[in-house]
Parts: C-alpha cells; sequence; structure tokens
C-alpha cells in the first residue's frame, strides 16, 4: 500500500518514494537535556512514532536518526537567553554533564513508557563536535562564512534559495524596523555557527578549535550529525511545527550550502499541543511532564491514545476533561479486548475476508497522511461489528496496533487480572515507603521508576499506596 504524506517544503500531500528500495531514512530533531520534556514534545515524539511505525508496516526498513541536544548553551539563536544548562546544574548541585546525563535517561524512560520506539541512533551533540567543526570548515572554505566580534556566522546572502521551507520574504524582513541585539551579523538571518565570544562567563562546556575556544551554534549539530548517519540526501526530515521558519530553514542553508545537493526529500512537521493559556514550551518554566500525568493517575497510554485522537497536523488541546476522556475511551477498549478474551484468547491465524477489509481501511487510512483519527474510527466499528468472531476481532486489533502501539496484545483476560505482586516488586514497594517515612524523596522517586519500568503503577491514597499491573 502506498503512503502519502504531507511535505511542508511543497504545502502539497505528496505520494512517498524513498531514494533507495525498501530502506528509509529519516531524522528527527530530539530533545533538549536542561530539563524534563514536556507533554507538548511528547506529542510530536508520539506522531513521529506513527511514521515510523506506518514505514515499518509498510516494509520499510528505517534508519531513524535522533539528536540529543547536550550542549546545554543555547536554545535559540541569539545568544540572548540564558545558559540552560548552567542554570539547571546550579538550582541542582550537580555538573551540566550530570544534568544532562539525567535528563537524558529521564527521556528515555518517558518514550519508553510512551512504547514510542528508540531511534536506531541517538546521537549526543557533545560526541560529535569534530563533525560540526569538520563542517563549519567546508562551509568557510566555499565562502558561506564570516567571523565577527569572535563568533563564526552563516551568511544568508551566500544562499538564495534561504527561508524556501518557511517560504520567508527576505526583502520584507530585511527592511523591516525589527533591531537584531547582534550587532555583528550583516544580515539579521544570519546565524552563529561557532561561538568563541558569549555573554555567559565560567563557560564548562568548550572545545578547542580553528576559530579558538569555544561551542557550536545551536543548528550545525543536526546537519552535521543527519549528513554523518544517512548521507548528504536522506528521505524524511521530522520535528515540531516551531521549527520550520528558523532552525529547520537553518538546517537546511548549512548542509545544502556545504554539499551543493538537495538535502532533505520529505518535511514532515507536527502541529503543537497547546493548553487554554497558550503553547507549551520548557523555556516558560511552568509545563507538564509524563510524571505530573501519572501522578493523577493516568497511564501513559491514556495519554498517547489522547495524541492519536488527533491528526498529528493539527493542534492538540490539552486539558484534564479531554485527557479523561481518553482514559475512558482506552478503559472502554481494554474492556471489550478482555471480554472477547473471556469467550477466546486466542488471535485467528488468518483473517477473514470482512476482517481483510477493516485492515485494508485501517492502513489506508494510516497512510493517507499518517490519519490516526480515522484509524481508531475503523478500530471501534470493528469491535461493534456482531457478524465479525471474536478470534477475527482480535487478530485485528493485534494487527492494527503495530502501528498505534498501545499495548493491545498484552491486555489481560479479565480472570487474570487479579495479580500477586512478586515478591522482588513488592521489596521495592516497601523499600520505596520506608524512603519516603525517611524524608528521601529522590530515593523514593528512582523506587517509583523502577517499579513503574518492571510493568506496575503506584498511586498515593489515603489508605496508602495502591499498585496496578500496567496492561
Ligand atoms: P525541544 O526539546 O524543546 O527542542 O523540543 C523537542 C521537540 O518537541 C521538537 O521537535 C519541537 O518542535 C517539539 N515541541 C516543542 N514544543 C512543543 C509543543 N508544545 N507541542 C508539540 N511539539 C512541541
Ligand atoms: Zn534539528
Amino acid at each position: 500500500m502506498d503512503l502519502s504524506l504531507y511535505n511542508t517544503m511543497t504545502r502539497t500531500i505528496e505520494p512517498f518514494v524513498p531514494l533507495k528500495n525498501g530502506v528509509v531514512g529519516m531524522y528527527c530533531c530530539g530533545p533538549t537535556v536542561y530539563n524534563y520534556a514536556h507533554i507538548g514534545n511528547l506529542k510530536t515524539y508520539v506522531f513521529e512514532d506513527v511514521l515510523r511505525r506506518t514505514l515499518e508496516y509498510d516494509g520499510y526498513t528505517v534508519n531513524h536518526v535522533m539528536n540529543i541536544t547536550d550542549v546545554g548553551h543555547l536554545t535559540d539563536d541569539g545568544d540572548d537567553g540564558e545558559d540552560k544548562m548552567v542554570k539547571s546544574a546550579k538550582e541542582k548541585g550537580l555538573s551540566v554533564y550530570e544534568i544532562a546525563q539525567m535528563y537524558t535517561d529521564a527521556f528515555f524512560e518517558d518514550i519508553d513508557a510512551l512504547h514510542i520506539k528508540r531511534p536506531s541512533i541517538a546521537c549526543k551533540a557533545t560526541d560529535h563536535i569534530q563533525d560540526m567543526i569538520d563542517l563549519i570548515k567546508r562551509l568557510e572554505a566555499k565562502g558561506h562564512t564570516y567571523r565577527a566580534g569572535g563568533n563564526v556566522y552563516f551568511s544568508i546572502d551566500t544562499f538564495p534559495r534561504y527561508g524556501a521551507l518557511a517560504r520567508l520574504n527576505l526583502e520584507e524582513l530585511q527592511s523591516g524596523a525589527r533591531i537584531d541585539i547582534d550587532l555583528n551579523k550583516k544580515n539579521p538571518k544570519d546565524f552563529v555557527l561557532w561561538f568563541t565570544q558569549s555573554k555567559f562567563e565560567n563557560q564548562v562546556m568548550v572545545w578547542d578549535s580553528p576559530w579558538g575556544k569555544g561551542y557550536p551554534g545551536w543548528h550545525i549539530e543536526c546537519s552535521a550529525m543527519s549528513m554523518k548517519y544517512l548521507g548528504d540526501t536522506f528521505d524524511i526530515h521530522c520535528g515540531g511545527i516551531d521549527h520550520v521558519p528558523v532552525h529547520h530553514t537553518n538546517e537546511i542553508a548549512q548542509s545544502e550550502a556545504a554539499t551543493g545537493k538537495k538535502w532533505v526529500n520529505y518535511w514532515v512537521h507536527g502541529e503543537f499541543l497547546i493548553n487554554e493559556t497558550g503553547k507549551m514550551s520548557k523555556s516558560k518554566g511552568e509545563f507538564l511532564t509524563l510524571s505530573r500525568l501519572r501522578e493523577k493517575g493516568y497511564d501513559p497510554m491514556d495519554f498517547r491514545y489522547f495524541c492519536l485522537g488527533g491528526h498529528y497536523r493539527s493542534q492538540l488541546v490539552f486539558s484534564w476533561q479531554s485527557m479523561d476522556s481518553a482514559k475512558n475511551a482506552r478503559k472502554n477498549l481494554i474492556k471489550q479486548i478482555q471480554s472477547i478474551k473471556k469467550i477466546t484468547s486466542e488471535p485467528a491465524q488468518k483473517l477473514s475476508d470482512a476482517a481483510l477489509s477493516y485492515q485494508k481501511s485501517f492502513v489506508e487510512h494510516l497512510n493517507n497522511d499518517l490519519h490516526t483519527p480515522r484509524g481508531l474510527a475503523v478500530l471501534w466499528t470493528l469491535l461493534k461489528d456482531e457478524t465479525l468472531p471474536g478470534d477475527q476481532k482480535l487478530a485485528s486489533l493485534y494487527e492494527f496496533d503495530k502501528i498505534l502501539g498501545l499495548g493491545l496484545t498484552d491486555i489481560a483476560s479479565e480472570s487474570v487480572q487479579e495479580f500477586v505482586l512478586p515478591k522482588e516488586i513488592q521489596d521495592l514497594v516497601d523499600e520505596r515507603a520506608k524512603a519516603k517515612r525517611a524524608k528521601n524523596y529522590h530515593r523514593a522517586d528512582e523506587l517509583r521508576v523502577i517499579v513503574e519500568k518492571s510493568g506496575y503503577t503506584l498511586k498515593d491514597t489515603a489508605d496508602g499506596t495502591v499498585i496496578t499491573k500496567i496492561m
């Protein structure tokens, strides 16, 4: 079945044709690790996971590369924010490297809990500084850079296609009243490739380079690492919609200026998760994490279900009410699977014609620019179909779940719901209670994570801790 994807570059839905038969190179901008991922970030990773799973369902091998932004000084272009990694390290009394490692681990815990497949390659920026230096050197040799105020800048006037992705009107931007705080820039849209001068004092993360001791600009890591692992041209680049006007625009400029080739064939962007007060952002400080949702009694799968209920190119508005609807819908789904399992616990070996037509329609919706809401609608219609035997329903659901990733194959039948807590888990729960009594909340949180990773959720209530097996 043929996949079609909306390409931000052309603003149209296009048939997907890979560069190499049967193999897809896919790069996704990863997390900045000076804080936990918020649920907006996680919405983006869920959509990217659905894309990967759909490609795999269609028979492709996906080389999925993701960067980990652990060079923490900058998360925007202007060097005008605060040094977020240092700020976080000071607050926690840890080194910047410890901070990066702590939040990288937390990120992987979150994506595991959400059944987001881990990237084939997750690469840290700090492990690829030399690749970035080499790329800047290539840009310098081709005349795309200039030095000013101790820093190396990319000159966008040397790259005529600049801004094509975001359809920027450069003349308008130039003549506009924009006052850039960086007076070193020849063009306000120029951006830093390498910093040796920063307003931040006592930089910890600095490296030697031909331009002096310093650190890379924000955008160069994605160009350097994606090309290292996927080649000069690859199939798909993903990210959140916020990255279109600056980050991805600058990534394209650096990559294509260096190689002289087209860099990416399909640009796929997910819309934002917003809350009632507007966009959710890390730098604003106040945001919701997966742990917070868990504390409120939601299973990570409730959040995944919530994300799948909207199309990735539509904004998703978060509210506790909509989380409750997702939770109830998933509960209902689990109940239906359990009642099928009361009669037949084994899925059919072969799909009947009726089941095949449901499967065809489900896959068509997913292949049509990842239409998960329509895919879920097919799932519910199938469940309601009284003419379809239980084993056919189970086999179909298991098939759909290869893309949905809701863990439907692991749902136990009702009779085995009453579980006995294994001794090793009980010991961890007891140790956690002890740590809490001793007000050692750090240890208590660590133990919670270990227990949850073993497939249980913990909820502290007035009557003690309630333990549920994750299904
Ligand atoms: P960050 O860790 O902030 O660099 O973001 C990681 C990914 O999450 C990027 O692809 C961003 O575009 C995306 N992102 C950031 N904020 C949101 C949001 N509120 N909703 C959806 N995606 C987001
Ligand atoms: Zn990137």
